[in-house]
């Protein structure tokens, strides 16, 4: 079993990085960067979200591990100081995996470009001035025209980050399910849009026309895109799904509980 390992630059990160080389040479593991079968991320949510989209083109044969230096993320299962609970069950390792799903976005370009992307949290798209219009439309239906920030498309897992601020519900990994929510949008007598998150079947999707306006600045990710003049962007749940490696199992809504709430620890 090959392993690459990414770790962001905290001190305590590089700390564990250090220790768990240490650990899995001693194992006889070999460390593979570019081709490996599992990818061992350090630091926090965002250090898996990094990882993901370096190793996006091998999804189907690569399984994530989250070790995480500061609070408990939703994408990290192992404390720093728990690595040699880690390398000894990845000895004792039988293939365990658990699998998540994952936003396929399709921008269109007025040069009759393209572009692909995969998000393991969510795409947004908003103007970086005035107000952002754009047509929505589910499947081929037209659903409404939207005025506002802009609009915010979440997988299941991604449902705890960004859409969640912008009033989404948390919707459970287990789902196949893609939530669409709102940016501050404009409603009154002469604009009108849902004005309510909306959770998208599997065998939906979700196309954007917006107004030809050259300020638009796309998120995938952690990652801000300020894309050409785009004439259409098409969302869908993916083909490709992100699987980690499961060697003991956290339950959905403690870690809900313990991220959000945290009455337990009291
Ligand atoms: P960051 O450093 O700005 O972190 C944002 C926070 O989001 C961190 O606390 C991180 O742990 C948390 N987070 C990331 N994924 C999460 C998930 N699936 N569930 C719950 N919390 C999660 O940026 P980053 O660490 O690179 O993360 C990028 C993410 O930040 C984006 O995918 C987006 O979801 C989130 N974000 C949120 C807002 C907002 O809530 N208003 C705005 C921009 C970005």
């Amino acid at each position: 079993m090959r392993i690459a390992i990414v770790a962001n630059s905290g001190v305590k990160s590089r700390a564990a990085e250090t220790k768990l080389k240490q650990a899995l040479v001693a194992a006889k593991f070999p460390l593979d960067e570019a081709r490996p079968d599992v990818v061992i991320t350090i630091g926090g949510d965002g250090t898996l979200l990094s990882a993901f989209h370096r190793y996006a083109s091998q999804l189907n044969r690569v399984r994530f591990i989250g070790v995480h230096t500061g609070h408990l993320g939703f994408y990290t299962d192992w404390r720093d100081y728990e690595i040699d609970a880690l390398v000894e069950a990845l000895r004792n390792d039988s293939g365990e995996s658990v699998s998540y799903p994952l936003l396929d976005i399709l921008a269109d370009y007025e040069d009759g470009t393209t572009s692909h992307y995969l998000a393991l949290n969510e795409a947004t798209l908003k103007r970086t001035s005035g107000t952002m219009r754009t047509d929505v439309y589910i499947k081929e239906n037209f659903f409404e025209s939207f005025r506002g920030d802009g609009l915010c498309v979440a997988t299941p897992t991604g449902s705890t980050a960004y859409s969640k601020s912008n009033g989404g519900a948390v919707i459970h990994p287990r789902l196949d399910a893609m939530q669409v929510t709102e940016i501050a949008s404009i409603n009154n007598r002469v604009f009108r849009t849902l004005a309510a998150p909306m959770i998208l079947a599997p065998d939906e999707w979700v196309i954007l026309r917006p107004e030809p306006f050259q300020d638009y600045v796309m998120s995938i990710d952690q990652f801000t895109i300020t894309p050409q003049l785009v004439t259409a962007i098409r969302f869908r749940i993916a083909d490709e799904r992100i699987h980690f490696a499961r060697y003991r199992h956290m339950h959905f809504w403690d870690r809900v509980e313990d991220a959000f709430i945290g009455a337990k620890q009291e």
